[in-house]
């Protein structure tokens, strides 16, 4: 995926883009006003294309980065609090109607004193539920109930397409059931992770405490051994990369022999699930330690895990005082956020997280730059084009590989825009309280998510809202998708950009992105249909790999923060579709008539204005805490790299910026890579 982890500028309200020449002298250019030009491009592109965005934009204390993904969801955000305000206004909305539940859902969010006053009220039930909890047959089942609330306590579960069959779903279970994400940090002798894991037993004492326990240092020691206990069953962020190693499919009875004190016959139906044959296990030997952990550690202590792990997940959306305890554990101290951002932020982002299903809907009427949605299929058919072009030219490829590449890459679905058809959340009932209403919309979702059990795949599913600034590939259904909102470029409002800048930023950081995603480490091991099935000769898979592990090696070699380098492995799929985005962003460019006209706009070449527009899309500067926990949780490289990793395997790179021999972006021609 291309996510990271994204001015309010003028509002864009239904601006009409149209396509125009740009004249030079009506308007500001954002690729020049964005550089530091102290900095030399041949030395540090990124700070170059980008520094002088960042001298003027520091990033506020409410903050863990800033740059266009801040800048782009500050727009997003402007709008969806309309919706909402609007929606909230209106009492005469039906109950039970889209506006009624945006509307009530957003101000049980702003309503703090109704949140004061409920405490842990909302919570009541699954509370309650914990405490009867006396045996273990009770414990795996109450753990089933939490995960039918949205909550992943013990270990993950989900209803996923089969790998190996994509037009059917499969009951996945998978590691999980870490408070801090990631098993890195139970075990880094580093200063910060010590610090960040001092910090995290004091944040478990102080929920317990405001949960009312009385023996909360107790608790927080045990819960702390009880995760690290589950951590050390958890494979490495890299070892997930490997959708073979990961997928493990056995039969209910065979699962049980492996597990015995687990129960799994009364388990899936405490999921939902009323009959399964076969589950897919990701990772056997945690379940085999979760089996173990449920007989070794008394009751007692895994109904203190599961309160934690339950108020945690919620504490966002209690009391004042839980969450402020969550905000200084999980921003302050892991991503270096002083301040929380104003109320009504924090609740925007998460009725659109709830209901932004709903939200899409009105968004895309009222919002939507008129001719987005051809605009950017437009540009994905160019990129789609220059793919086939490149593969019928790759001579690293036997005719036999070339041909299945060609077909994958021609079935490839590209979704653009928003889905044809919108998700029923009828049955979803917002009310009065905020943490009750952001329980109802988990609900919803994990009910939507288990209804699929048995179905047959529905390609035209979208699993992202419109307005969402990202994008992704799904190897299951061979297929991107692009939501409407990547149209978007800071300093272009109601205008068209340039090519060079919609191919830099839209071509290559999307769309090329997303497709060389179905050609990365783990792209590529699914067929044209979605299913893992290798469609590589030996040879050529040897040299796929070869190259791979060469983008491994060039990643590993940055120093993200001293003595913090880049993880190379479980970043190489990230950096394979980035090499590929911007090879043929640059390509699809070439085709254009400001490409071949040749004519500077603000002092600039075409070539130069592209990778300027590519840099652009990763414009973003970020505090020392949140890239270390990046570095450590992220498969995506930091913004830094993503940029100044692919381009200096790019000879055009070095011909529009005069880079030479001796220079810091130089890479000797033994060490350059291009894949795609
Ligand atoms: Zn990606």
């Amino acid at each position: 995926m291309h996510i990271i982890h994204k001015l309010s500028l003028i509002a864009l309200s239904a601006a009409i883009i149209t396509s125009c020449t740009t004249k030079e002298t009506t308007f500001s250019d954002p690729l020049a006003a964005n550089r530091d030009t102290t900095v030399n491009p041949s030395g540090d592109f990124f700070l170059y294309a980008n520094g002088g965005w960042f001298k003027k934009h520091p990033i506020p204390d409410s903050e863990s980065s800033n740059g266009i993904f801040r800048t782009i969801q500050d727009t997003i955000n402007a709008q969806i609090k309309s919706i909402c305000e609007k929606s909230a206004k209106n009492i005469k909305a039906a109950k039970g109607s889209n506006e009624q539940k945006i509307g009530s859902f957003y101000a049980s969010g702003m309503d703090t004193i109704a949140i004061e006053k409920a405490g842990l009220t909302p919570l009541a039930d699954p509370l309650k539920r914990i405490d009867a909890i006396t045996n273990v047959s009770s414990l795996m089942t109450t753990i089933g109930y939490l995960h039918t609330l949205g909550t992943n306590p013990a270990f993950a579960f989900g209803v996923n397409q089969d790998d190996k069959i994509s037009t059917k779903y499969a009951l996945v279970f998978y590691q999980g059931g870490l408070g801090m994400g990631n098993r890195d940090y139970y075990f880094n002798t580093d200063k910060e992770t010590v610090t960040i894991r001092a910090e995290y037993v004091k944040y478990i004492e102080k929920l317990a405490q405001l949960s009312g326990s009385a023996t909360a240092a107790q608790d927080a020691a045990t819960i702390m051994q009880l995760e690290t206990d589950l951590a050390k069953a958890s494979r490495k962020l890299e070892a997930l990369r490997d959708p073979i190693k990961n997928y493990n499919k056995m039969s209910v009875a065979q699962v049980s022999v492996a597990t015995p004190n687990i129960n799994w016959q009364q388990v899936l139906p405490s999921l939902g699930i009323a009959k399964a044959d076969t589950l897919i296990v990701g990772q056997p030997e945690f379940f085999v330690a979760l089996n173990n952990m449920v007989k070794s550690y008394p009751v007692e202590s895994w109904k203190k895990y599961l309160k934690f792990n339950l108020i945690n997940h919620n504490a966002s959306y209690l009391n004042s005082s839980i969450a402020n305890e969550n905000f200084h554990f999980f921003a302050t101290v892991m991503s270096g956020v002083a301040k929380q951002k104003p109320r009504w932020k924090k609740v925007v982002s998460q009725t659109n997280s709830a209901l932004g299903e709903l939200i899409g809907e009105v968004y895309v009427k009222d919002y939507l730059p008129k001719g987005s949605k051809e605009k950017l299929m437009e540009i994905g058919k160019n990129i789609n084009a220059v793919y086939a072009d490149h593969i019928k030219k790759l001579d690293w490829m036997s005719e036999a590989t070339r041909k299945k590449a060609l077909l994958k890459l021609s079935k490839i679905i590209m979704k653009v825009g928003y889905p044809d058809k919108w998700k029923d959340m009828s049955s979803v009932n917002i009310g009065n309280s905020y943490c009750a209403n952001v329980l109802e919309a988990d609900k919803w979702k994990y009910n939507y998510m288990v209804s699929k059990f048995g179905k047959t795949v529905d390609r035209t599913e979208w699993s992202m809202t419109p307005q969402t600034y990202n994008a992704y590939y799904n190897p299951s259904n061979n297929e991107i998708v692009v939501p409407a909102c990547n149209i978007l470029v800071p300093g272009f409002e109601g205008r068209m950009p340039d090519d060079a800048i919609l191919y830099g930023i839209i071509g290559g950081s999307v769309f090329g992105h997303e497709i060389t995603h179905g050609f990365d480490d783990q792209g590529s091991q699914y067929d044209e249909n979605g299913n893992l099935n290798n469609w590589w000769t030996a040879e050529d898979l040897s040299r796929f790999t070869e190259k791979t592990k060469r983008i491994v090696a060039q990643f590993n070699t940055f120093e993200a923060l001293p003595g913090k380098f880049v993880n190379g492995d479980a970043t190489q799929g990230e950096n394979i579709a980035d090499l590929g985005g911007v090879v043929m962003g640059l390509e699809a460019f070439k085709k254009t008539e400001q490409y071949k006209a040749g004519k500077k706009i603000s002092g600039l070449t075409p070539s130069q204005r592209y990778f300027l527009g590519y840099a652009y899309a990763w414009m973003v500067n970020i505090k020392n805490e949140s890239l270390a926990q990046q570095i450590m949780t992220d498969v995506h490289a930091p913004a830094k790299y993503r940029i100044n990793g692919p381009v200096a395997n790019m000879p055009e790179f070095y011909k529009a910026f005069n880079v030479k021999p001796g220079d810091k972006m130089y890479q000797p021609d033994s060490l350059r890579v291009v894949i795609w």
